[in-house]
């Protein structure tokens, strides 16, 4: 029965991207195996769909699996289906003489510097096996069809033979011979650990035929036989002598077997029913997935159906991972499958960035297998599927926050993922909103929600006040606080960084407005003897309001009567859409920022003074008796340095700053300015009113 064999030519492009695939250096070789793996799973899905409709499809081979067997003898690496085959007519066609139009696509991919593991993406995975073989050897057998084998070292042509060799009943064997240097893929370890890697959820059993060896301790017969004779020549043995033969007698040897090994024990879970899962099978499952050594903190499991389907298993782990914010690693935690195919780990337009700390799978029924990551960023399935997986997760994080302790855990690890959220996401802002959870002047040591401050608003009281600042300490005690404290109203501390621009997007919460504390724009109520009061102290005190603006130029906007500040004698607000000073110091830490935006969203200062601190009053009636009064220059600045100081702010000149809290010093001191070792000779603002200093005489200019 000598077969025939014919010789086809690669198509030009099949051959160029085989030659491409041999010839460059590419270190991500590995992926071969899941590309054929995948295709067996293909293959075997698609007779596992033949058979729906019929079940004698399966007659030949009613079993469905994957076996892999690696051959030190040959170095080479089978892995066989039972598949739904391929005619010789799918052989010569699937196998090198049709290109597919991904062909072309994957090599200008990797021309523009693709990585070849995306070589499933564009429907030529099966070439991936001369990335660690010499020669490929495929027989298949189809229901319809003779047994045929396909052979080809690359090198521009393949054969194809009929074969009437060992029957397979029905699917598809391929042999790879190994390059000398990819022997690696002959070790169990190895071929495990990938299987796991890239494989573990394939829906069919994957059985890796593995070298068993067991030391069996047996009697040498002849020996024995030996000894039998021995005894009756030479009588009684001494008792010793016979211990030591008998330890002769028992021989140690070495039996090499083989058997299979099943790879995937795993059934996917999320083809599983929740119900029938335990916390232990979640938690394994999390581990494999994602190598963390803790459980995860939270799961939710659950399928949607209708127009489109997909499953979906979703964790939240206990602690963030120490390059969270790490911009330079876009990674995804999401795998995706298609059809319980492993297709990516870092599809980014699955889940937004704000969610990336969500571990999970999603599989889906719809999407092509074969789906680019270009035709991925516009997929419509995939959007719906986005959608759903936000929505999903916000479920999630409201489950872990009816466990106090749990959400504790969570918000101390994620809290900033969610505020990057509400600055983010529209959509969920608000629900996400109600997520958040701050100290407050009235919280204690816990935190409030902001629905729990709603509830406790005084009568009256129509916004949610919040100072921001870099820390709770900070904030405390601040002066912007300080009528608030007074009237009663609560005040949350915004101290994480992206308080700032999380509040500055959210703007309200269930109807009231967030209004901060130190911002131009806080408006209080008061009681009409108050109001007239108030009129009154405005009115006496804008003189002052005026020499203060003259003094300070430039550094304020404005001067006003506060309305803020109980104690202190004045504070710097900003304006009400520009930076607060805790934006201001956060935006200074932003190295590589682009400057020009400072210049347009800082400086809005509004220096707001009160009327009935002594300290003002007294200023009041010095600036009134001669404005050009020089202790009075000195003081303003002085205050005006403290403010930036008690609001927030950072000093531009900290030394100048210094020199004048040394006179103060000396003044209460009673210490003779000009007494001692050396008079401060650099300093611009003479307490004792040095005329010949130039800044003292430019100031007077100004006056
Ligand atoms: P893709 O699998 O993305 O279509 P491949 O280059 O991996 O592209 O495979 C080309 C074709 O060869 C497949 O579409 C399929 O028809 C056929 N094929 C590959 N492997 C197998 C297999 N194990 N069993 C049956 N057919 C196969």
């Amino acid at each position: 029965m000598a077969a025939e064999t014919e010789t086809f030519a690669f198509q030009a492009e099949i051959n160029q991207l085989l030659s491409l695939i041999i010839n460059t250096f590419y270190s991500n070789k590995e992926i071969f195996l899941r590309e054929l793996i995948s295709n067996s799973s293909d293959a075997l899905d698609k007779i596992r769909f033949e058979s729906l409709t019929d079940k004698s499809k399966l007659d030949a081979q009613p079993e469905l699996f994957i076996h892999i067997i690696p051959d030190k003898t040959t170095n080479s690496l089978t892995i066989i289906d039972s598949g739904i085959g391929m005619t010789k007519a799918d052989l010569v066609n699937n196998l090198g003489t049709i290109a597919r139009s991904g062909t072309k696509e994957f090599m200008e991919a990797l021309a523009a510097g693709a990585d070849v593991s995306m070589i499933g993406q564009f429907g030529v995975g099966f070439y991936s096996a001369y990335l660690v073989a010499e020669k490929v050897v495929v027989t298949t057998k189809h229901n319809d069809d003779e047994q045929y084998i396909w052979e080809s070292q690359a090198g521009g042509s393949f054969t194809v033979t009929r074969d009437p060799g060992e029957p397979l009943g029905r699917g598809t064997k391929i042999t790879l011979f190994l390059k000398e240097d990819q022997l690696e893929y002959l070790e169990e370890r190895r071929l495990k650990d990938l299987i796991k890697k890239h494989s573990e959820f394939i829906s069919y059993p994957i059985s890796l035929w593995v070298e068993k060896t067991t030391t069996k301790e047996v009697s040498d017969d002849e020996e024995e036989e030996e000894k039998e004779e021995r005894e009756e020549e030479e009588g009684k043995l001494e008792e010793i002598e016979e211990e030591k033969e008998k330890e002769k007698k028992k021989k140690k040897v070495q039996e090499v077997s083989h058997e299979w090994a099943l790879v995937n024990k795993q059934k996917p879970i999320w083809m599983r029913k929740p119900e029938e899962i335990t916390k232990d099978e979640y938690a394994a499952f999390y581990k494999s997935l994602t190598n963390d050594w803790e459980e995860h903190l939270a799961v939710k499991h659950f399928s949607v159906e209708g127009q489109l389907e997909f499953k979906a298993v979703l964790y939240v782990p206990k602690r963030a991972p120490f390059d969270l914010f790490d911009t330079r690693k876009k990674l995804n935690n999401i795998k995706l499958y298609v059809r319980r195919v492993f297709i990516m780990d870092n599809c980014e337009e699955i889940i937004p960035e704000y969610l990336s700390f969500v571990k999970g799978v999603v599989d889906s029924e719809d999407l092509p297998l074969n789906i680019s990551r270009e035709m991925l960023q516009q997929n419509k399935i995939l959007k719906v599927i986005r959608k759903n997986l936000v929505k999903k997760c916000v479920e999630l994080f409201f489950e872990i926050a009816e466990n106090k302790e749990d959400y504790d855990k969570f918000y101390e690890s994620f809290s900033k993922n969610i505020k990057l959220g509400i600055h983010e996401d529209s959509t969920n802002r608000s629900k996400l909103a109600e997520l958040l959870r701050y100290h407050s002047t009235k919280s204690g040591d816990e935190m409030t929600s902001l629905k729990d401050y709603v509830t406790r608003m005084k009568d009256g009281q129509s916004d949610i006040y919040y100072i921001t600042g870099e820390s709770k300490k900070a904030v405390e005690n601040s002066p912007f606080l300080e009528k608030l404290k007074k009237k009663g109203y609560e005040v949350l501390y915004m101290v994480d960084a992206i308080d700032e621009y999380a509040v500055g997007q959210l703007k309200e919460f269930d109807g009231k407005k967030l209004v901060s504390a130190t911002k131009e724009g806080l408006k209080l109520e008061d009681s009409e003897d108050e109001k007239k009061r108030k009129e009154e102290l405005k009115s006496k005190f804008e003189p002052l309001c005026k020499v203060v603006k003259d003094i300070l130029g430039d550094k304020v906007e404005k001067v006003v009567v506060s309305d803020r500040v109980v104690d202190s004698p004045c504070c710097l607000v900003t304006g009400e859409y520009g930076w607060t000073a805790n934006m201001e110091r956060i935006m200074k830490a932003q190295a590589l920022r682009d400057s020009s935006m400072s210049s347009y969203m800082s400086s809005k200062k509004t220096m707001e003074i009160n009327p009935e601190n002594p300290i003002m009053e007294e200023l009041r009636k010095r600036a009134d008796a001669d404005k050009n009064d020089k202790s009075v220059k000195d003081l303003v600045l002085l205050l005006f340095e403290t403010a930036l100081l008690t609001s927030g702010f950072s000093l531009d000149d900290p030394n100048t700053f210094g020199n004048r809290i040394h006179r103060m010093l000396k003044l209460g001191l009673s210490i003779d300015d000009d007494a001692g070792v050396s008079a401060d000779a650099d300093d611009d603002m003479d307490a004792a009113g040095n005329d010949a200093e130039p800044e003292g005489s430019k100031m007077e200019e100004v006056d």
